[in-house]
């Protein structure tokens, strides 16, 4: 027998049989690959797996390991079968309430929820997460009618117990019952959608069908009878357009009435020997269950459905009679009870369809696959994926969004900003001007070479006059030859790197009438244009006036106020990323990019998706961790949130340029290295975690619909964009503010020959965070860097890591290469504070999305675990290389590696159990 794996490109061939267990084999079937169903191989994806399949008029991405359960021959056109399904008696139902109704609003991934939602609530919406998950749980109530609470549930395909949306959706609903379920389903892709309306139609909720992308359906041309399918299935089928809000408010009604009536018992009837063993179950062990419940309940007591058995607590001696029913109908029927009730439900839907569903165009191309026919194909699919990354990372992270990010920065959160730009080019021309006069003059004019004409030229000096200064310049640059040449070392502050500047004596002179100009003061920012000061001068001022006491000033403006803006800071980068990174999930792309890539990443333990949030991780982690949340499979969603900050944001390239600078002679070579660094330890943490325990658990069948693309709503967009970038100012704001208030504190108190007292900037030594740095430095000595001030500066970089440079300029005036004893110790140092605990900002990112205390504390805890192995190896093994032992530590680094190996080798088996929340 043939498996899915062996059949050609281009290719149709039939279902016989889906082998194997478990969640993967469940989910493949769920998504409509039965016995009998028609599957077209379409393409394979660039890097040769997954591969793409059309099925059931949709195209779906498997992975080559997991196709290897699907058996299949050549294309028959036996016509699947079979009975046409009788009503049901009608059971007795419960009268409904009449005051507050909650409507679930179920229905497949991109079959329109979410814009039916904002359609239906407009603004009053609570976004959550569903309790102990990081799925998202949306809730709001009716525009005009606020009795009516609508809950957007996860997109699920199926009421499986297998996806933590699916047991989240399937939880609320039978354990909150709510008052009537709005299934909406996309008309472009009845088959597979009704799917889960079948299983919808069995929990005894009021049921509503929206048919949703009517305006798609009426331009292919596709017409639907509802009247027929409202007949067959027993329940409301409305039509609408929720992106054109066209007919969601009648649907909103229809539910609302629904859930005040008696709940009509609609649906198909499974084949003989399921309804017998259906109805024994029902008999057995569900008489004391309402009657509208009984009847999922028995199904999914047939299906053998662990997460109810283990709910319903059904005695033994019970349990093995219903076996015998169940084992009873396997035989007859010739496949497993799960399989028979999946290949049920389709045939029964394909045999509705048959007469209430007729396609204009059936087999042609579409828009989206002559799009995808380039877009993924083997030759363009991974360029025109870098380009649209780097597209991505361009606009966010280079373009708008660090212009905004610097202006709340450096504007805003700074001295201050032109408004609208106003003058700010011409103070830009101005400053440039004096500055190159001013270092011109600097180079010459030293110290040692005349520290007389120094004197005079410095505007600080309280004797200064602007008509001495002047002719002191003219004077003395009429001494210097024309030939004369003078360098200058101009120090960058944003990295503390050196450039080395020559300066003629031509410079020298063109320098002196742009001194006259300026009297030798550097321009003020405020003289041109409609200069903003930036909230912190503004605060200052304020405070100063106010005569505020010296440490509260401090405070505000150092803890509070830097706090404030270090979180501002990230918010416009955040905001514009999202916004792009929603609208490629809406267009449809998102799910392209994990077909193409998924390949590569699954190799170690992480999925096609996870390449977003490194990528934008280069720029930001905050935005790159919570990019992470397009990600469906829980373990991979983990696994890449704990890794996604080893790679060197924008904030560690500072230090990594100190130590760059201070330590290797500048060499560029260690910036690639720390990337490199990164990248290694994002492969060895995917590798060694999925071996362990808390990942082993946990396949993730990728089993993936590619949706059409399509141009996607912009407020939706938006919306998504806004949803996210609030959250991350809500979590990481208050994080920040209380962490930088903290550290300020400890940095600006400590006790003296004077007692406990404020310290000034230079007093640093005598701080807490001194104390702490002495009490904790004893930890990093095998790393060889075990001194209280660099202690101390890995401390102050978890509020940022840039404040690594500042912190390491104090506490180290004689400068920085004097602070290592080599230059092992000193790549020791930039591998532990590139790779440990990002900053707080990014923690709180961490914690807001796992959201669960167990899994952010390991994730912290894993990064300083895996920092302290690298930098440990690095130095001692680079030590012991260099012929200098530290028996011990050495000893300790190589049994250390020598475990982290075995992890890394060890061979492993995917588990096939799935272990979700119960
Ligand atoms: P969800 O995954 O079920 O929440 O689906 P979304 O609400 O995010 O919608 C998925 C995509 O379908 C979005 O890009 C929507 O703009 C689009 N969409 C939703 N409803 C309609 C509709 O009625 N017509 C059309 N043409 N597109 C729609
Ligand atoms: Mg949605």
């Amino acid at each position: 027998m043939r498996t899915l794996k062996e059949v050609n490109i281009g290719e149709t061939v039939t279902v016989v049989k889906v082998t194997g267990e478990g969640p993967v084999k469940r989910r493949i079937m769920d998504m409509g690959i039965t016995k009998g169903t028609d599957i077209y191989v379409r393409k394979v994806a660039p890097l040769g797996d997954p591969i793409e399949v059309m099925v059931r008029g949709y195209e779906l991405s498997l992975r080559k390991a997991d196709v290897e359960m699907i058996q299949v021959e050549k294309q028959s056109d036996v016509a699947t079968h079979r009975e046409t399904p009788e009503t049901k008696d009608d059971k007795p139902s419960v009268m409904k309430g009449n005051k507050r109704i909650r409507i679930a609003l179920a229905g497949n991934p991109n079959s329109g929820k979410t814009t039916l939602f904002n359609a239906l609530t407009g603004s009053n919406q609570f976004v959550g997460n569903w309790p102990g998950v990081t799925v998202e749980k949306k809730e709001g109530r009716l525009k005009k009618n606020a009795d009516i609470i609508v809950t957007d549930l996860p997109g699920i395909y199926s009421l499986s117990p297998y996806t933590l949306e699916e047991v989240v959706a399937r939880k609320y609903l039978l354990d909150e019952e709510p008052e009537a379920i709005l299934n909406i389903i996309d008309g472009t892709n009845l088959e597979r959608n009704l799917y889960l309306t079948t299983q919808l139609a069995e929990l005894g909720i009021p049921m509503v069908i929206a048919v949703n992308m009517m305006d798609i359906v009426r331009k292919n041309g596709d017409r639907i009878d509802f009247e027929e399918l409202s007949h067959e299935l027993g329940c409301k089928v409305m039509e609408i357009s929720a992106l054109n809000n066209d007919g969601v408010m009648a649907a909103a009604e229809e539910a609302i009435k629904a859930a005040k009536k008696p709940h009509p018992l609609p649906m198909h009837t499974f084949s003989g020997p399921v309804e017998h063993a259906i109805a024994h179950i029902e008999e057995a062990v569900l008489h004391d269950m309402p009657s509208e419940r009984q009847r999922w309940y028995a199904i999914k007591i047939f299906e053998r459905d662990e997460k109810v058995l283990a709910k319903l607590g059904i005695p033994a001696d019970k349990l093995q009679h219903i076996e015998q029913d169940i084992l009873a109908a396997e035989k007859e029927l010739d496949d497993d009870a799960e399989s028979l009730i999946i290949s049920e439900r389709y045939n029964y839907i394909a045999e509705l369809l048959k007469d209430s569903y007729h396609k204009a165009n059936a087999g042609g191309l579409t828009t989206s696959d002559k799009i995808d026919r380039i877009v993924t194909s083997r030759v363009l699919g991974l360029p025109i994926l870098a380009a649209v990354m780097f597209l991505v990372y361009y606009i966010a992270m280079v373009t708008v969004g660090q212009k905004a990010s610097e202006w709340a920065n450096n504007g805003l959160f700074g001295d201050g900003f032109h408004l609208f730009g106003v003058g700010s080019s011409k103070y830009e021309t101005k400053l440039e001007e004096f500055t190159n006069a001013h270092n011109a003059i600097k180079a010459f004019v030293t110290e040692e070479t005349a520290a007389d004409v120094a004197a005079k030229l410095n505007p600080a000096a309280e004797d200064f006059d602007a008509h001495t200064a002047q002719a002191t310049l003219i004077s003395y640059a009429e001494t210097v030859p024309n030939d004369a040449k003078a360098t200058l070392n101009i120090v960058n502050e944003a990295d503390l790197s050196v450039e080395s500047v020559e300066f003629t004596s031509e410079d020298l002179k063109n320098a002196v009438p742009v001194m006259e100009k300026y009297g030798f003061i550097e321009p003020n920012p405020a003289a041109d244009g409609w200069w903003i000061p930036g909230i912190p001068v503004v605060i200052d001022e304020m405070l100063t006036k106010m005569n505020c006491s010296r440490w509260l000033h401090g405070l505000i403006i150092g803890g509070i106020v830097a706090g404030v803006g270090a979180v501002l800071g990230f918010v416009p980068q955040i905001f514009v990323l999202f916004l792009l990174l929603a609208f490629l999930e809406a267009c449809g792309y998102m799910a392209r990019i994990a077909f193409v890539l998924d390949r590569l990443f699954r190799k170690f333990g992480l999925s096609g998706k996870s390449f977003i949030p490194i990528l934008v991780g280069t720029g930001c982690g905050v935005p790159g961790i919570m990019a992470s949340r397009t990600i469906e499979s829980e373990r991979d969603r983990r696994m890449t949130i704990i890794t996604t900050t080893f790679i060197p944001c924008g904030a560690k390239t500072p230090f990594i340029a100190l130590i760059a600078g201070a330590i290797f002679g500048g060499s560029p070579w260690i910036a690639t290295s720390a990337y490199f660094l990164g990248l290694s330890c994002i492969v060895l943490s995917g590798i060694i975690l999925k071996k362990t325990k808390l990942f082993a658990g946990e396949p993730s069948p990728f089993v993936m619909e590619l949706p059409p693309y399509h141009m996607p709503l912009m407020s939706n967009v938006l919306r998504s964009m806004w949803d996210r970038g609030w959250s991350f100012i809500k979590k990481a704001g208050t994080i920040i503010l209380l962490s930088s208030v903290i550290v300020w504190l400890l940095t600006y108190f400590g006790f003296t020959e004077s007692g406990f007292r404020m310290l000034g900037d230079d007093e640093i030594d005598r701080s807490l965070l001194a104390k702490l740095g002495k009490l904790i430095a004893w930890i990093f000595e095998p790393l060889g860097w075990g001194s209280w001030q660099k202690a101390v500066a890995s401390i102050t970089g978890l509020v940022a890591k840039e404040n690594i440079v500042g912190t390491m300029q104090i506490l180290y005036p004689n400068g920085i290469n004097a602070a290592f004893t080599g230059r092992l110790a000193g790549y020791s140092f930039l591998a532990f504070n590139l790779l440990c605990a990002p900053c707080f900002a990014a923690m709180s990112a961490i914690k807001q999305e796992m959201n669960s205390a167990r899994w952010t504390t390991f994730a912290i805890g894993y990064q300083c675990l895996l920092a302290y192995i690298v930098s440990l190896s690095i130095y001692q093994i680079g030590s012991a290389i260099n012929g200098q032992l530290h028996i011990v530590g050495l000893v300790a680094a190589i049994i250390i590696d020598v475990a982290v190996l075995y992890m890394l080798f060890r061979p492993y088996k995917e588990a096939t159990k799935l272990t979700t929340i119960n």
